[in-house]
């Protein structure tokens, strides 16, 4: 595993992501009371955006390792989306010993979380 490109999540890793998914949720809530029931449509247009906006960031950000071979791989925002998740691991297949497992998930270093 290369050191210099990834590393393991930390705790300030923990708090962006409880950033995004409390920005997230406030988003929902805010949303719900101001456009619900009326302007369902919108506030469906609204919650499927934040929700992609969300998995994209999540797949653009993160990557995995494979706890068999130790290969590091990254999925695309599809597979990010459907594979089973746990606190900080995923349940995906290796492109390289080809086996399932629940996969670390680490941190893509080039990227930062919501940098303005
Ligand atoms: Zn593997």
């Amino acid at each position: 595993m290369n050191r210099d490109r990834y590393w393991e999540i930390t705790r300030s890793d923990w708090y962006g992501i409880a950033q995004v998914l409390f920005a997230f949720i406030a988003v929902i809530m805010i949303s719900s009371f101001f456009l619900l029931p009326d302007y369902w449509y919108l506030w469906l247009t609204i919650i499927t955006g934040g929700l992609v906006l969300l998995v994209v960031w999540h797949a653009k950000n993160f990557t995995y390792l494979c706890p068999g071979c130790g290969e590091v791989f990254e999925v695309s925002t599809l597979e990010d989306f459907i594979s089973p998740n746990g606190v900080n691991k995923k349940y995906l297949r290796c492109p390289r010993c080809g086996k399932r497992a629940w996969a670390d998930i680490l941190r893509i270093k080039e990227e930062t979380i919501l940098k303005k």
